[in-house]
């Protein structure tokens, strides 16, 4: 039986330095970032990654769900 477990980081095969997943030519966030020779579906750059942090938040904090905010708060935090 063939061992699909793939192992993480893997090197983002697109080395987009300010993508929000990116660290020391690795990918913190795929376990796979083959897209058959296109561009990584999944880019996103710090400053979008933190503006839907906040927007979460402040949405999760609408709907009365503090201790989901509390936790993604407190996951942003430890991130950094
Ligand atoms: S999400 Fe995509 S672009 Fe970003 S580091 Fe991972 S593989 Fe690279």
């Amino acid at each position: 039986m063939e061992n699909t477990e793939k192992t993480l980081p893997i090197p983002c095969p697109d080395k987009r330095w300010n993508c929000a997943a990116y660290a020391d030519g690795l990918c913190i966030a795929l376990g796979d970032a083959n897209f058959g020779g296109r561009a990584c579906l999944f880019y996103k750059s710090k400053e979008q990654s933190d503006a839907e942090w906040v927007a979460s938040i402040h949405r999760l904090i609408g709907l009365g769900k503090y201790e989901a905010a509390a936790q993604l708060i407190q996951k942003g935090w430890l991130n950094e």
